[in-house]
């Protein structure tokens, strides 16, 4: 049997970046862009005025004169009709243009009215105060944005100013989440006798969608080889396919056929890990230009689906959004209190923080807990949990303080 390494070796030789296309700015969120976008304007376009209050040439204020006439007033979004006249001061608005002889703006709080004139108490009025000058943040053809950079709230901000609405950047990748089992019920339904609510689909969409994925829940699908065929097939039009159950070896464990009926080439079955030994993994037929769909087949019960998604799903789903850094990995901590470990595999074990990481703590590692468990079907334990101890295969006494690897959830 593979052990974890061998096999994350095996899923990671197989992910590969989706391939760039044309996407709308609402669904670019996070992705890495994928051409060089350059400005298709000067910004900004006009002097413009920074503040509420009036245009003014300093050169009618140094001689001691603070009176000038009330000239016209633009508002933004209109243009000035004719430059600015002798003595005179146009009332102006934020944002709007500047007329042409103007020089400075005087804040509104910094004058008051006299009739038809207006007088200025500002201490000092300097040329250029309060305008924004042409092209002073880009100019036309000005480099904004790189090819490969990831796109930020902001950096789609500055795309919709210059009219990018649509980009070419590395997509999500889009994921389908399949539960199968007879047993199963949907969350809004009381279950029978013998059976469960579906608590994967949900937390693995979460996962999915926090680890950068556009994911899609499929009903749940019997234990039954030909619907069970039907709706697989259906789902291998994306870049990930995620089944949960009917992966181990039970009379219904239908999973492993039915995707290799379907030409979805197992890579690997079983791998030396717990929770989650029965995880299974192939690939897809390819998809015109698109690599075949990774296909993920994780054992049903939560904390299998949950440790197989974050230990072989998330450095996948890294790979193929093109994220740049290094893959999520275990961090190190040190135990808060001795524990006693046993296994023949590497063994994933809910724990949570006790004292968080620090960057000035004596070596900077923090203080996890081990948490009680009752096992793979324990979801609650999970719930509590905000990571995974990683314990290797064999015997173990740990003490108090012993530094271990620690796989956070978020
Ligand atoms: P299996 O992998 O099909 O052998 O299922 C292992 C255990 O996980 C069984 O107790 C199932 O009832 C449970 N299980 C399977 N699918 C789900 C699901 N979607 N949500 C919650 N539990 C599940
Ligand atoms: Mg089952």
């Amino acid at each position: 049997m593979l052990t974890v390494e061998e096999a994350l070796a095996l899923v990671m030789a197989q992910a590969r970046p989706v391939t760039p296309a044309e996407r709308s700015l609402f669904d670019s969120r996070d992705c890495r862009l994928a051409e060089d976008v350059a400005a298709d304007s000067d910004q900004p376009p006009f002097d413009k005025a920074l503040v509420d209050g009036y245009a003014v040439r300093v050169s009618d204020l140094t001689s001691g004169n603070r009176r000038l006439k009330r000239g016209e007033t633009i508002l933004a979004g209109q243009t000035p009709t004719r430059g600015l006249g002798s003595c005179e001061a146009a009332v102006i608005m934020t944002g709007a243009p500047l007329p042409a002889e103007a020089d400075a703006v005087v804040m509104q709080e910094h004058t008051r009215s006299a009739h038809e004139d207006v007088v200025v108490d500002a201490p000092e009025v300097r040329t250029g105060q309060n305008i924004l000058r042409r092209g002073r943040i880009y100019r036309l053809g000005d480099p904004l944005l790189r090819s490969g950079v990831q796109l930020s709230p902001s950096s789609l901000g500055l795309l919709a100013s210059v009219g990018r609405t649509r980009v070419r950047v590395i997509p999500r990748p889009t994921l389908a989440i399949l539960p199968t089992g007879d047993e199963l019920v949907e969350p809004d339904q009381v279950p029978g006798p013998g059976q469960i609510r579906n608590s994967n689909a949900v937390m693995l969409e979460a996962l999915a969608i926090d680890h950068h994925a556009s994911a899609r829940v499929y009903p749940i699908a019997p234990d039954e080889p030909g619907e069970l065929r039907r709706v697989v097939q259906e789902c291998l039009v994306f870049d990930v396919l995620l089944v949960t159950g009917g992966v181990s070896a039970g009379q219904r464990d239908l999973v492993p056929a039915a995707l290799e009926r379907l030409g979805v080439g197992q890579v690997f079955h079983k791998v030396r890990l717990k929770p989650g030994k029965p995880l299974w993994f192939g690939i897809g037929p390819r998809r015109g230009e698109h690599p075949g769909t990774l296909v993920f087949g994780l054992p049903g019960n939560p904390a299998s689906a949950l440790v197989g998604f974050m230990v072989f799903v998330v450095p996948a789903l890294h790979v193929l959004a093109g994220r740049p850094g290094p893959i999520p990995a275990a961090l190190e901590a040190r135990l808060d209190a001795g524990f006693v470990h046993r296994g023949d595999r590497a063994t994933y074990q809910p724990a949570r923080w006790v004292e968080p990481r620090s960057e000035t703590g004596a070596s900077g590692l923090g203080v996890i807990q081990i948490l009680d468990w009752a096992g793979s079907a324990d979801l609650l334990g999970i719930a509590r949990a905000e990571g995974f101890a990683v314990l290797g295969p064999g015997e173990r006494v740990f003490q108090a303080g012993e530094i271990v690897r620690f796989l956070p959830l978020r």
